[in-house]
């Protein structure tokens, strides 16, 4: 039987084991509703605070500024929406953000407020110069990724954040791809509000947080109940809460480690593919997200590439997950300038902690076979 090799962590990850423990009793005998005062509601609603807690911990902010929502797309319509129709001004965002932003954003262009699109350079990074150009008094909002999910780049968020604070504009970062990957601290960054998604973290799917920096104020994503403080109303999904913090303590406890193994990864993958003489350019740049390589075959097709390698029980992605129905190049690829004929010969590979060197080799293999014709 063939064995699967998933390298395509930034579409979703493996649920850690623990997680997935330590989930198991809220989805078996402790299926009390967190909001319920009794004994049996309490052993819900103490679990949901004590991963609220962890939560915040990972990212430095404090338990009251975590909410929970069903993932990374909540994440982003709420901030986007909410903070964008304040006063239905201007948001600013880049041109390389995930649908879940540039078509939140297009939503509130219908209310009336003006969208401007900030460019991205040839390598995929967010300048604040290209924001400085755009950023006036009448700003509401700038939303800007954190890192992005088909080149792995990672943009100067400090700086992107500080320009548009000294314009009094609120400042977003989707956070999905790098919550859980990368150290974030948002006191630090003094970013107002930011998106994560568990399981791109190796945690549960239907499942995510909205960070609200204190004293900012939104209005509420989903009305009813009193959940989330009145702001967003629904019964806790209590086992995704939990899975979420297992998870994402277990990554950033390993940070260091996950990291030097995925990027020893990449390298070999890298320097496999150069030894094989396998012909193809690197998109966005070096230091970016670890394990997320964009790679452009010249002269190739990057769907037949995708298609040939899972026949081979290889799965890796053409460009973002959610796209993978829609076969226009991707827009991303077209923001940072890559010509037509590259950008359709392109696939992303996205290492994870639990990838292996043999899984390394049997996708350089996989590849030289497909790109070289050695069969
Ligand atoms: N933002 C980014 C950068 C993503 O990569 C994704 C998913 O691919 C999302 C948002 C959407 O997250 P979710 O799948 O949790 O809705």
């Amino acid at each position: 039987m063939k064995t699967l090799v998933y390298a395509d962590n930034a579409a979703t990850t493996k649920l850690d084991p623990f997680a997935l423990e330590a989930m198991m009793p809220f989805l078996s005998e402790s299926y009390g509703n967190a909001s319920q005062p009794y004994g049996f509601g309490l052993v819900a609603r103490s679990a949901v605070k004590n991963a609220r807690n962890t939560i915040a911990e990972c990212i430095n902010a404090e338990p009251s500024e975590i909410y929970f929502t069903s993932g990374g797309t909540e994440s982003d319509n709420w901030a986007i929406k909410a903070a964008g129709l304040r006063h239905s001004k201007r948001i600013i965002t880049s041109l390389i953000e995930h649908h879940a932003v540039l078509n939140s954003c297009l939503d509130i262009n219908r209310f009336g407020a003006l969208v401007s699109y900030i460019e991205a350079s040839s390598s995929g990074i967010i300048t604040p110069d290209s924001l400085d150009r755009f950023l006036d008094c009448d700003t509401d909002l700038v939303s800007v990724m954190l890192a992005n999910n088909e080149l792995g780049t990672i943009q100067p968020i400090k700086e992107l954040c500080a320009l548009s604070h000294e314009h009094g504009a609120l400042f977003h970062t989707d956070a999905v791809q790098a919550v859980g990957h990368i150290p974030i601290d948002v006191r630090s960054l003094d970013i107002d509000l930011l998106s994560a998604s568990a399981h791109k973290f190796n945690g549960p799917k239907g499942i995510g947080f909205l960070y609200i920096k204190k004293g900012i104020q939104l209005s509420p994503y989903l009305s009813g109940g009193a959940q989330e403080n009145h702001l967003r109303a629904g019964t806790e999904n209590v086992a995704g809460i939990v899975g979420m913090a297992v998870a994402l303590n277990n990554n950033i406890a390993e940070i260091g480690n996950n990291t030097e193994h995925v990027h020893h990864l990449e390298q070999r993958l890298l320097e496999e593919i150069k030894a094989r003489g396998i012909q193809c350019h690197r998109n966005g740049c070096n230091d970016g997200l670890p394990g997320v390589i964009s790679l452009s075959f010249p002269g190739k097709d990057g769907e037949a590439i995708l298609h040939r390698l899972d026949l081979m029980g290889i799965c890796v992605s053409t460009g973002a997950a959610c796209d993978s129905k829609n076969t226009q190049i991707s827009h991303v690829l077209k923001a940072i300038g890559l010509p037509e004929e590259l950008a359709k010969g392109t696939i992303r590979i996205s290492l994870g902690k639990y990838n292996t060197e043999d899984d390394v080799l049997k996708i350089v293999e996989g590849l030289n076979k497909i790109v070289n014709g050695n069969i």
